[in-house]
C-alpha cells in the first residue's frame, strides 16, 4: 500500500510539473477545489464499475463519470456530468 501511493504522489507530483491545468465550470458553477480551493483542473474520464454502481443505484449514471485533478494538491473531484472547460 506504502509503494502504491508513493507512485500515485509521485505521479501527481510529476503531472502538477506538467500542465498548468484549465479552469472548468460544472452545472454552471466554477470548480474549485475543496481541499486547497485551487481552481486549475485536469479533466479525466473514469468507468465506474457496475457492481458497486448498481448497488448505490447509480445505472443511470452512464456507468463513466468525469474527474477533475486540482493541479494544485492532487485532489481529484468526481462529477457525473461533464465538465465544460472555461476558456
Ligand atoms: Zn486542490
Amino acid at each position: 500500500m506504502g509503494k502504491f501511493l508513493d507512485a500515485v504522489t509521485k505521479g501527481l507530483k510529476s503531472m502538477s510539473e506538467g500542465p498548468r491545468g484549465d479552469r472548468y465550470s460544472v452545472a454552471g458553477q466554477p470548480a474549485t477545489c475543496a481541499h486547497c480551493h485551487g481552481d486549475l483542473f485536469i479533466e479525466g474520464r473514469a468507468q465506474l464499475n457496475t457492481a458497486g454502481m448498481t448497488f448505490l443505484n447509480l445505472d443511470w449514471a452512464n456507468r463513466s463519470a468525469a474527474t477533475l485533478a486540482c493541479t494544485e494538491c492532487g485532489r481529484i473531484e468526481w462529477f457525473l456530468s461533464d465538465p465544460e472547460r472555461i476558456e
